[in-house]
């Protein structure tokens, strides 16, 4: 009984000892957000920049699966619509079109010897979902400006960066700014279609001409509001990293013949159980990476539980990833993903197909390669018999961006000014953009623009009621000019 109650005596012990300590971790956790003067509020004429981007809005700049000539036309009309709306631009700006509709603009800078850097936008869009023009509350191409909103298709993406980034640039060329380093501006005209013969087009010309960057900053992430669990603070979350994609074909094989005879395996059969294993089996999750920074960063900002758990991952990294693993966003930026597509077998009620396909999609968390998802596949579905192949245009993710590059420092210097309540933290992004073109042309690229999203907006991208608040394009182009004239002549 004695020695019971030592024991228990000594557990207490140790449990106020680790608590004790634990809070104390989390008291100690400092904040890594910079502490920054905040900029003096650049007076700009809300009306008339929110006309101007209705007007581009208007244009319709379609990428469909299959160019198409309407869409082409829209392009340069486009052109002639940006010349007119920027004219300060177009005077003190070189410009030239790269395969007839990509706009590659050049600032000369006052020090010749400073890296230039570059700023991205695309001019296309995507179409409206066939059957779904109906649900908008307004007219897609119309350009609405209503309850204080400029309504339609690429609102948020990205002729709001593109015009945002322009208005930008003739606010300081029309009061005779001139920076110190050269800034490009690259708009491309078929993000929406991979950017084969856009940006990666204007990457190889600047390639063949020596051109090397401190820094290219495209569309990407955004400031997310009320979006992380235990955050109250607005969260810009700059992407210093893009996902890859690999399509891998699955092809199970059996001998064909009649229904009424059928073998042990049937291809379908075979396929089938390949599948269900891959689904059970999904890529190694954890916090690490560009995952483990976003949290460290924005643990120290949080409250509660939240604040608790994060700023103790040491010990509680396992529940928390166990946690972050069940929302599909989350768990996306913990592990390669496996996402089953399409299949394919059979085509009579009465015969056994001598094949059958299925094709499944991975986004590559960086550090993994292609190779390392087809020795999983080929692991977990433990079918000899099962061919793998990697279907083409298969991409690895990017690199990662440092987040102590001057280029994030330059982002978040520029977001603390303007906003100083705003957490500015590294992330990663899951889908595609532009700027990976550029990768090995600079030496950092970030995929961020201050658009706000709450998580109900998020469903507006690609989709129904695409929007921008005019208060927050306005902040758009405050943040492009302040970060425009802040970019110093830095990277000698
Ligand atoms: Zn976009």
């Amino acid at each position: 009984m004695r020695r019971l109650s030592r024991v228990i005596g000594i557990a207490l012990a140790f449990t106020a000892v680790l608590a004790a300590a634990l809070a104390a971790n989390m008291l100690r956790t400092r904040s890594r957000q910079l502490t920054v003067d905040p900029a003096p509020v650049a007076a700009i004429d809300a009306k008339s920049v929110a006309e101007r981007l209705a007007g581009a809005i208007r244009l319709r700049t379609v990428s469909y699966e299959t160019p198409s000539a309407d869409s082409r036309a829209a392009l340069l009309e486009l052109h002639r619509y940006l010349a007119a709306a920027f004219p300060h631009v177009h005077a003190a700006l070189a410009l030239e079109t790269v395969h007839d509709y990509s706009l590659l603009y050049r600032w000369e800078g006052t020090d010749a010897k400073a890296q230039p850097v570059m700023l991205m936008a695309h001019q296309d869009v995507v179409p409206v979902a066939p059957g779904t023009e109906s649900a908008w509350h307004a007219e897609p191409f119309g350009g609405e400006i209503r309850d204080g909103y400029v309504w339609g298709r690429g609102a948020w993406d990205d002729k709001g960066n593109l015009l945002a980034i322009l208005e930008a640039v003739e606010r300081l060329t029309a009061a005779g700014f001139r920076p110190a380093r050269t800034i490009y501006l690259a708009f491309g005209h078929d993000e929406e279609n991979g950017g084969d013969d856009g940006a990666a087009a204007i990457a190889t010309l600047l390639r063949a001409r020596g051109v090397h960057l401190g820094y290219v900053l495209d569309e990407g992430m955004l400031i997310t509001e009320g979006m992380v669990p235990g955050l109250d603070l607005p969260a810009a979350l700059i992407g210093v990293a893009e996902k890859g994609s690999a399509t891998l074909r699955l092809t199970a094989t059996a001998t064909p013949g009649h229904s009424s005879m059928p073998g042990s395996r049937t291809a379908i059969g075979a396929l089938a159980t390949a599948l269900s294993r891959l689904e059970r089996a999904p890529m190694h999750a954890s916090i690490r990476g560009t995952a483990a920074e976003m949290f460290d960063t924005l643990a120290p900002e949080m409250h509660g539980a939240n604040r608790f758990f994060l700023t103790n991952r040491w010990l509680f990294g396992r529940i928390i990833e166990h946690g972050l693993v069940a929302s599909p966003a989350t768990a996306a930026l913990m592990r390669t993903t496996t996402a089953e597509t399409i299949i394919q077998g059979g085509n009579k009620q009465n015969v056994l197909p001598g094949s059958a396909d299925a094709w499944v999609n991975f986004r590559l968390l960086p550090g993994d390669g292609v190779e390392d998802v087809v020795a999983h596949v080929r692991r977990v579905i433990a079918d000899p018999d099962i061919a793998i192949v990697v279907e083409p245009g298969a991409t690895p993710a990017s690199p990662v961006s440092a987040t102590r590059g001057e280029g994030y420092r330059a982002i978040e210097h520029t977001l603390r000014a303007l906003e100083p309540n705003v957490v500015v933290a590294p992330s990663l992004l899951l889908g595609a953009t532009d700027s990976r073109h550029m990768q090995g042309l600079a030496d950092g690229v970030y995929r961020f623009s201050p658009v706000r999203a709450t998580s109900i907006d998020l469903a507006r991208f690609h989709g129904t009621d695409e929007r921008i608040s005019i208060s927050n394009y306005v902040e758009l182009i405050a943040f492009y000019e302040r970060l425009i004239r802040d970019s110093g002549p830095a990277g000698r």
